[in-house]
């Protein structure tokens, strides 16, 4: 791709105020980028890129990727979606435009400037799995007409979206499925697991596990899902994907609120919920696809991944 002339980077992240987004900012800034970060603020938090208001090459813009975007960038991430079910399943119909409409804006964007871009699918694409673990080249098992279906059939249709921009326009596109991501910034009170329990935890508030917690999801630590970010989109104009990108090591939920409750003394007990309609019973990538053609693989465990989101919400309650 052609870079500008200037020789920096100017990178597009949608959905930057986000917990993903503002990390994957961090390091674009880092390594020496601009970056323009469009985000409706919608689940994103100001208060996840305040540290970059004085640095000159970050730029904010509030804007809805359902609108058109007239902007002159070299590479885009499409981050922008409510991630959690509790914020996805709050607008469905909204979810499924943002994913959607905002593909078909982002691809169009990319399309005019020939920029490379990333869009971060998820591992919701296999919807409940009869397959495990879960390879990119199965089809998956989605409820269309389901309270998830929204965020999972909005995710699949931004695929073929991405898919059909590059067989029919020529685009540089990178289509990652993201498996459950878990670490500081993630929102106390979107309902993600990992955040609820460690919040229940330090409030001394009883861990809520929905059915009998033997439904099972693999945990990445966000530093490690950020690298793979950045691996895939410098991989060569031939890799698009799809790349499954997650841990693979896979633990039970009531292995899960046990972990946390053993590093977080207090009074908290575990109690047991209904479990949500379409709730998966098992998730774990394959990773063979990101091995092989990245080099990546994720090297938090969730032990030390569990620590640092833990100090991160201690301090974030605290204050
Ligand atoms: P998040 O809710 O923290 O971030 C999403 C961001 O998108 C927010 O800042 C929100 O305000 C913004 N946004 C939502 N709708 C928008 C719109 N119409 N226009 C502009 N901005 C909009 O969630 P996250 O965990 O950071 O997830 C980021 C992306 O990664 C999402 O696309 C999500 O589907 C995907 N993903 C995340 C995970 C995970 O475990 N965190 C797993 C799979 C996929
Ligand atoms: N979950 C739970 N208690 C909570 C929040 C979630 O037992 O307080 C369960 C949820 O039912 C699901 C798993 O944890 O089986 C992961 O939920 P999350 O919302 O984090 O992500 P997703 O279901 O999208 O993987």
């Amino acid at each position: 791709m052609a870079k500008r002339d200037f020789g920096r980077r100017r990178v597009l992240v949608t959905g930057g105020a986000g917990f993903l987004g503002s990390h994957l900012i961090d390091r674009l800034l880092d390594r020496g980028d601009e970056v323009l970060c469009v985000d409706n603020l919608f689940t994103g938090d100001k208060r996840n890129i305040d540290h970059l208001a004085g640095n000159p090459r970050f730029e904010f813009m509030r804007h809805d990727v359902c609108l058109p975007l007239f902007v002159e960038v070299d590479e885009i991430f499409n981050l922008a979606c409510p991630a959690s079910p509790v914020h996805y399943q709050h607008d469905p119909v909204q979810t499924t435009k943002t994913s959607v409409h905002g593909a078909i804006n982002m691809l169009g964007l990319a399309k005019r400037l020939k920029a490379p871009i990333f869009q971060a699918s998820t591992s919701e694409v296999y919807g409940d799995p009869s397959v495990h673990p879960q390879t990119e080249a199965y089809w998956g098992n989605v409820n269309p007409i389901g309270i998830r279906s929204c965020y999972d059939e909005g995710k699949r249709c931004a695929e073929t979206l991405f898919f059909d921009y590059h067989r029919q326009h020529g685009l540089d596109v990178k289509v990652a499925r993201i498996f459950n991501t878990y670490g500081p910034r993630m929102h106390a009170g979107d309902g993600r697991v990992v955040s609820n329990f460690i919040v229940q935890a330090l409030l001394g508030e009883d861990i809520t596990i929905y059915g009998d917690g033997s439904q099972t999801r693999s945990f990445c630590y966000v530093d490690d899902l950020v690298a793979g970010f950045l691996s895939f989109m410098e991989a060569g104009s031939d890799v698009h994907g799809p790349i499954n990108l997650g841990n693979p090591n896979e633990f039970t939920i009531r292995e899960l609120a046990e972990k946390t409750l053993s590093k977080i003394s207090g009074k908290s007990k575990l109690v047991y919920q209904p479990l949500p309609q379409d709730d998966p019973t098992q998730r774990r990538p394959d990773i063979s696809v990101a091995r092989s053609t990245l080099g990546w693989e994720p090297k938090v465990e969730l032990d030390e991944g569990l620590d640092r989101t833990i100090a991160y919400f201690r301090s974030a309650l605290e204050s």
